[in-house]
């Protein structure tokens, strides 16, 4: 056994217990994914990573005694499969493209070294150089797609997965500069070299650490989409009141600055379409009618089902000509709809709409505010109906008509 400074580590046998951390978590993974919904969270991805790295890692031990085929040819080209596997479960928990051309073209780069080495007997060091670098790269890839998905989902889970990136990138970079310098031997991967002790260091605490965290961010995710999914209607999709009030009436969401609008729709004349068309006809057209109307809203708008054939979208930043022209385009848009029935027949629908603004002074008012705001957009909508349907009415002309 040789001693690194007063660490006494020898790198055959951190290789082999890499190989058995990777393969245990590689296990550990795969149970996790049997749970059905984890399928499309990435977790086959992560564990097809971490039973890639084993393999690579019991290879690379077994060098010198197993057939250099499979101790280094093979060895490496699974180690090349590792960081783009991951890549893929990111892609699939994040939802961000995983760059198909980089990743190629990172795995050629690594790939070309280690095949001048087998087969053209190139110094072996070209073959590490080539290597660590397509590897320091696939994880500076891995980092960036991690960085740049949308949305602040686990946001510091994120920042701990990149630290652990950035260090494993580097210890990567770090053996390509010493390949590059001549001291490649000092890190071939069962070399008892500091720099190899702690290269191996590294990948394990990678293996771990960002193994932990990506199983942490897919429990996030499951729990995130389990109570969004408690507070939608099961028919259209969209939040019900109680999850508007919920999320509306919370101070976080109220001190928006910029105002907000809030305008309610109702289906014209609902109960001919049921009479006409049976409830499931009627039904059919409320899910039409709550698709085209979550087509219409931003990200950062809530749009609700407030009751039997009424909507209420909550718009933020929203200025009073911007929501003006939101709701008339909902006239619009719906009096364009057609819906067509299981019996062929198609149904058209119209939308009677009334909207108020609450500017932005009034929005750290709490909730009474926004059921004042509500009250003056139902008596909007209720002007729109008297004045016959098919239309979009502002709460101020309700105002204005009153004085
Ligand atoms: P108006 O133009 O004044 O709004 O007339 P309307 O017929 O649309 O309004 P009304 O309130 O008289 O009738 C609404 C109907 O919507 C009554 C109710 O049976 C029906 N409804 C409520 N919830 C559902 C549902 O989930 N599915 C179906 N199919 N119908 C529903
Ligand atoms: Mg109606
Ligand atoms: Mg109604």
């Amino acid at each position: 056994m040789h001693t690194t400074g007063h660490l006494r580590l020898d790198a055959a046998t951190l290789v082999f217990a890499t190989s058995l951390l990777a393969f245990s978590l590689a296990i550990l993974c795969a149970l996790l994914a049997r749970g059905g919904a984890s399928k499309r969270l990435g977790l086959h991805e992560w564990s097809a990573s971490l039973a890639f790295a084993s393999l690579a890692f019991l290879l690379f031990y077994f060098r010198g005694t197993a057939p250099w085929v499979l101790t280094y040819l093979v060895a490496n080209t699974a180690m090349l499969a590792v960081v783009p596997l991951t890549m893929m479960a990111y892609a699939k928990l994040l939802k961000v493209e995983a760059s198909s051309g980089s990743i190629a073209l990172s795995s050629a780069v690594g790939l070309s070294g280690v095949l001048a080495v087998f087969f053209l007997g190139t110094d072996p060091q070209f073959g590490i150089f080539s290597m660590s670098m397509a590897i320091g790269f696939q994880l500076v890839l891995a980092a960036l797609m991690v960085a740049t998905a949308p949305g602040r989902h686990s946001a510091q889970w994120r920042v701990v997965l990149n630290i652990i990136h950035a260090l494993s990138a580097l210890a990567f970079f770090v053996r390509a500069g010493m390949a590059l310098n001549g001291q490649g031997m000092l890190v071939s991967p069962v070399a008892n070299s500091s720099a190899q002790i702690m290269a191996l260091c590294v990948a394990a605490l990678y293996f771990t650490v960002a193994t932990v965290v990506f199983i942490v961010m897919v429990s996030q995710r499951q729990q995130y989409e389990m109570s969004d999914r408690l507070r939608r209607d099961g028919l259209t999709g969209l939040y019900t009141r109680t999850a508007f009030f919920e999320m509306v009436g919370n101070k976080r969401c109220q001190s928006q600055a910029g105002g907000y609008a809030l305008v309610l729709m109702d289906i014209d004349n609902f109960k001919r379409i049921n009479d006409s068309f049976g409830h499931a006809g009627g039904d059919a057209v409320l899910a039409h009618a709550a698709r085209m109307l979550s087509q219409l809203t931003r990200l950062s708008d809530v749009a609700v089902r407030y009751g039997g054939e009424e909507f209420c979208v909550l718009l933020r930043a929203c200025s009073a000509e911007e929501a003006g022209r939101f709701a008339q385009r909902l006239v619009e848009e719906a009096g364009r709809q057609s819906v067509r029935m299981k019996d062929g027949r198609n149904v058209s629908f119209t939308f009677s709409v009334g909207y108020a603004c609450a500017p932005a002074g009034q929005t750290s008012q709490g909730v009474e505010s926004l059921e004042a705001v509500i009250e003056q957009a139902d008596q909007a909508l209720y002007a729109a109906k008297a004045a016959g349907r098919n239309q979009a009415r502002p709460a101020s002309t309700v105002a204005l008509l009153a004085c």
